[in-house]
């Protein structure tokens, strides 16, 4: 069984990408987990693309004042930033494929 990195969802073995949220599993070799996850966690942490209150800046956040418009602003920095971040870590080498990931990531980060 694997558990998926990204939603936690638990693959069988078989699986390369995420039944679920369809992110990888493991690179290129065997067996091996995604590395870097930590090292993606906090990089995604960074003040640039996420406010104080741990927000992705591409969503609203109240107390930051920024509202729907302000937020929509941030998608394509942001998710150039994550992408650039999943390449970085090796996740993937396929720009597509880090694109859709990130775009994963914002989703599910998305405040209630
Ligand atoms: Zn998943
Ligand atoms: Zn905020």
């Amino acid at each position: 069984m694997i558990t998926c990195p990204n939603c936690g969802f638990n693959n069988e073995n078989e699986h390369t990408t995420c039944w679920q949220c369809k992110a990888p599993l493991r690179g290129q070799s065997q067996g091996k987990r995604v590395k870097g996850t930590r090292d993606i966690e906090r990089a995604l942490r960074n003040e640039k693309i996420k406010c104080m209150h741990g927000l992705f800046r591409v969503h609203p956040c109240e107390p930051c004042g920024r509202g729907q418009e302000e937020a929509a602003q941030y998608q394509h920095s942001t998710e150039q930033y994550g992408m650039d971040v999943l390449l970085a870590a090796g996740v993937t080498t396929d720009r597509t494929q880090a694109l859709q990931l990130i775009r994963v990531i914002l989703a599910q980060n998305k405040p209630a």
